[in-house]
């Protein structure tokens, strides 16, 4: 084991906070050899932070409000930027060299330590701007001078979409142009509505996807399960493709099978 590196994602409230048991678990279900830690907020209650922490090696509260100065301004001056400043947080995690981190809303469904051969900033293209890279799976290396930098940014340009990405995105401006060692293959960062537009490209490579991403405003724990037919059910007349089905189920099958018996 690498005691020096981590996974790290974020959860700001007991919602995200199922998204990232169901994260830490599939990571646990692929030979973890690296820290897993999850960042939180003064929402989340006392009962996640126990189930919390028997998934994730570090549970770590941020609280924006009492942190520094210059934090606490930036806070201020953009209040509309509250989670994206949290995600910010993790490169406050100094006692890692490297970490890579996982929006509570993706899914690991294969071994992913060949991240950390990476450096930083490595991310993959975003599905609907591949110019900009998608935020939700990313290499950094934490460093307490990056991070002023970075809320500086916040503070001076704040986010051209207003939350990470942009902000991140427009920080660290040369990453489709500079290197391509800091473009991740899309199947780290898949997004599970893509499949849809491109079916021809998911059929050929979609079998080797290794990270699921969630992303938008439907999130899995917005289904419904069947525990008795392992089938996910759909609410209203909303299209689910098969693709989109099939990572639906394995979400569902951690969360059923290995979250919900650490309540008791
Ligand atoms: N997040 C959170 N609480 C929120 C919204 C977002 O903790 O209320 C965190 C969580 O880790 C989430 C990430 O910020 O995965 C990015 O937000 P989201 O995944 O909803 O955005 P999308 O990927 O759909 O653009
Ligand atoms: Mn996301």
């Amino acid at each position: 084991p690498v005691s020096d590196q981590a996974f790290v994602t974020l959860a700001t409230n007991d919602v995200y906070c199922q998204g990232a048991l169901v994260l830490g678990q599939s990571l646990r279900n692929q030979r973890l050899t690296r820290k897993l830690v999850v960042l939180i907020t003064p929402h989340v209650s006392s009962l996640l932070r126990v189930v919390l922490s028997r998934v994730f090696d570090e549970v770590i509260e941020v609280n924006l409000i009492d942190s520094a100065d210059y934090i606490h301004l930036a806070f201020l001056n953009r209040p509309e930027l509250g989670v994206t400043l949290t995600k910010l947080h993790c490169w406050t995690l100094t006692r890692y060299s490297k970490c890579v981190f996982l929006d509570a809303d993706t899914l690991v469904l294969s071994n992913i330590d060949e991240l950390f051969e990476r450096g930083e900033f490595s991310a993959a293209p975003d599905p609907g701007w591949p110019d900009c890279f998608n935020s939700g799976v990313f290499v950094f290396q934490p460093s307490l001078e990056t991070h002023g930098l970075l809320l500086q940014h916040a503070t001076d340009h704040g986010s051209f979409d207003g939350a990470d990405q942009g902000l991140l995105n427009s920080f660290f401006s040369s990453w489709s142009t500079a290197d391509i060692h800091k473009h991740l293959p899309f199947i780290y960062n898949l997004s599970s509505n893509t499949a849809y537009t491109y079916s021809p490209a998911f059929k050929q490579f979609g079998s080797s996807a290794k990270v699921v991403h969630f992303l938008g405003s439907r999130k899995p724990w917005n289904y419904k399960y069947n525990p008795q037919t392992g089938s996910v059910l759909e609410e209203g007349s909303e299209l689910v493709t098969q693709h989109q089905a099939s990572f639906l189920k394995v979400w569902w099958g951690i969360y059923h099978g290995s979250i919900l018996p650490l309540y008791e």
